[in-house]
């Protein structure tokens, strides 16, 4: 985990490199705006501690930039002042949370852990197969720039197909009680119709990902790129 602190207190920003270092963080020091803002742009750092008053660009101005460019590396802002709108503006600049100076360590290494968390359920919030992504978040199955969105039967099913080991076939039995449950009416049809439903959308795709079905044994995926 590397870690990018842009604070021109240098006695402040060396004490919280040696302090992340000490948690086993990877962490770097930076004491102007600019070049805060042009390591940030590199895209190598799992999250930024930026503080609010710095010479050059200010932590709102470097946060709003990297948002405009579409960076959506955690942001911690460090403010002096504990005003609500500075906290508002903060916020609205694109940062994640906020810590009011000053602050105890344990209260910004607290901070730090839930923005990484938070970091790591972003990343866990889409699968890909072949050529194909699907958004657990908006439902929306993606290749290129072309996308649909899939209701949420749809969405259960191909999130497993997706997700199983590779070569793995799940039974149709098995993708029933996965996505309808032990106790559901749903019946072999509906299973059918679902994956028709998919097969379609693949296809408006133009995806050269496959749902097979292997005679009795149940579904998989295949990806088969030209
Ligand atoms: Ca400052």
């Amino acid at each position: 985990m590397r870690i990018l602190i842009v604070e021109d207190e240098k006695n402040l920003a060396s004490a919280l490199v040696k302090l992340l270092e000490g948690q086993k963080y990877a962490a770097e020091a930076v004491y102007d705006g600019q070049t805060g803002l042009d390591y940030a742009r590199s895209g190598q750092y799992d999250a930024l501690i930026l503080d609010v008053m710095l010479p050059g660009l200010s932590g709102f101005q470097i946060a709003s930039a990297l948002r405009e460019e579409g960076l959506d590396v955690p942001i911690l802002m460090l403010t002096a002042r504990d005003k609500v709108a500075d906290k508002v503006r903060g916020l609205d600049s694109g940062a994640d949370d906020y810590l009011t100076k000053p602050f105890t360590t344990e209260e910004l290494l607290a901070r730090v852990r839930a923005l990484l968390r938070r970091q790591g359920a972003v990343q866990m919030d889409a699968v890909t197969f072949g050529d194909i992504t699907l958004s657990l978040a908006t439902s929306i199955l993606s290749r290129q720039d072309k996308q649909v969105r899939l209701s949420r039967k749809e969405q259960e099913v191909m999130h497993i197909l997706m997700s199983l080991p590779p070569g793995y076939i799940i039974s149709k039995d098995d993708l029933i009680m996965k996505v309808w449950g032990a106790d559901s009416e749903a019946v072999d049809n509906n299973v059918e119709a679902y994956i028709s439903f998919l097969r379609k959308k693949l296809l408006y795709l133009n995806s050269a990902v496959q749902i097979v079905v292997q005679r009795r044994l149940g579904y998989l995926l295949e990806y088969a790129a030209c």
